[in-house]
C-alpha cells in the first residue's frame, strides 16, 4: 500500500527566483525505508516540509502538483494542500536536524507527553505511550531528567520519542545524526533501525550516505530540485561517479568496489574475503 504519493510537485519560495522543487513525483510504500541524498540546496529539506503540509500551509510560496498521504490503518486519503497540518502530522511525524529546536519541556517524560495531551488522549493511554516510546529509544531510565542536560544523541532520541508517541505511520527525518558525535550517531541509527522493525515507514535525508546505502530499501538522489536518480542502494551505487561529482559523501568501500570492478560493497566488513585491502 502506498502511504505517500507525490505527483509533479513544484515549489518556489517567495522572493526566490528559482524553484526549490521542480516536477518531483514519487511514491512510498508502507514499511519502506527511503534515503534521500543530494548536494546542499538540492531541495531535500523542502521536500520533507511538503510531506506534513508545513509547505504550503505554514511556509507559503508557489505550490503546484500534489502530495497525498494515506493512513494505512484506515485507508483514508488526505491531500496535503486541503488538510490542516495538525491532521497531517498524525500521519507523517517530522524530526529535525537540531533536536533542541523541538524540545521545550521540563522533563523527558513531559516532553513526550506534551503532544499527546494536546491530542486530548486519556491519561492511561498517555502513560502507556510515553513508556513505550521511551522504551523504543532507550530512554526509560531518563524520564525525570531535564532535557537540556541530556547528551546530543539522547536529545535526538527524545525528539524521536516525542514524534513516535503520536504513532504516525511515517516518520521523516532531516539529517537526524549530522550534529551528533560518533556514539550519539550510532545510538540514533540503532533507533532508526528499530523504528523500521516496528513497521514504521521511514524517510531520511542525510548528507553522509553510509548508513543509508547499507540500510535503506530505496535511495532517491535530488539535484537542483529534481529527482536525478532513484533505485535500490545497489542500483544507485552503480552510479557512484555521478554521486561523487555531485559532492555526495559515499562509503569508501563503495568507491573501492567500483574502482575494482566488483559489485557494490556498502561497508568494509562486507568486502569479499579474496580481496585484500
Ligand atoms: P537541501 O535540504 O537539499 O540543502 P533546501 O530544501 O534547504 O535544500 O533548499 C532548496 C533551495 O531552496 C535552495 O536554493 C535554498 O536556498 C532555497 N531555500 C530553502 N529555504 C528557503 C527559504 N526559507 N526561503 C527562500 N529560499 C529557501
Amino acid at each position: 500500500m502506498k502511504v505517500i504519493e507525490v505527483r509533479n510537485l513544484h515549489f518556489r519560495y517567495p522572493r526566490s527566483r528559482t524553484p526549490a522543487l521542480s516536477g518531483v513525483s514519487l511514491s512510498v510504500d508502507r514499511g519502506e525505508m527511503i534515503g534521500i541524498l543530494g548536494p546542499s540546496g538540492s531541495g531535500k529539506s523542502t521536500f520533507l516540509l511538503t510531506l506534513n503540509g508545513i509547505i504550503p500551509h505554514s511556509i507559503r510560496g508557489e505550490f503546484s502538483g500534489e502530495v497525498v498521504l494515506r493512513n494505512p490503518l484506515t485507508g483514508e486519503e488526505f491531500k496535503t494542500s486541503k488538510t490542516p497540518v495538525s491532521k497531517l502530522s498524525t500521519i507523517v511525524g517530522l524530526v529535525f536536524q537540531n533536536p533542541e529546536s523541538q524540545l521545550f519541556n521540563m522533563t523527558v517524560e513531559d516532553e513526550v507527553a506534551f503532544a499527546l495531551e494536546n491530542m486530548g488522549l486519556p491519561r492511561d493511554e498517555i502513560e502507556e505511550r510515553v513508556e513505550w516510546a521511551l522504551g523504543v529509544v532507550g530512554l526509560s531510565n531518563k524520564r525525570d531528567e531535564f532535557p537540556p542536560n541530556l547528551s546530543g544523541g539522547e536529545k535526538q532520541r527524545l525528539a524521536i520519542a516525542s514524534v513516535l508517541a503520536m504513532k504516525p505511520p511515517v516518520i521523516a527525518m532531516d539529517e537526524p545524526t549530522s550534529q551528533l558525535d560518533p556514539m550519539g550517531k550510532r545510538d540514533v541509527e540503532r533507533v532508526i533501525l528499530k523504528l523500521r522493525r516496528e513497521g514504521i515507514t521511514v524517510v531520511i535525508v542525510e548528507h553522509d550516505s553510509r548508513f543509508l546505502f547499507k540500510n535503506a530499501d530505496r535511495l532517491i538522489v535530488f539535484d537542483g530540485g529534481r529527482i536525478l536518480l532513484q533505485g535500490t542502494p545497489r542500483e544507485v551505487g552503480a552510479r557512484v561517479d555521478e554521486l561523487v561529482d555531485l559532492g555526495i559523501k559515499v562509503p569508501m568501500s563503495l568507491l573501492l568496489s567500483h574502482r575494482l570492478g566488483l559489485s557494490p560493497v556498502f561497508s568494509p566488513e562486507d568486502f569479499p574475503s579474496r580481496v585484500s585491502l
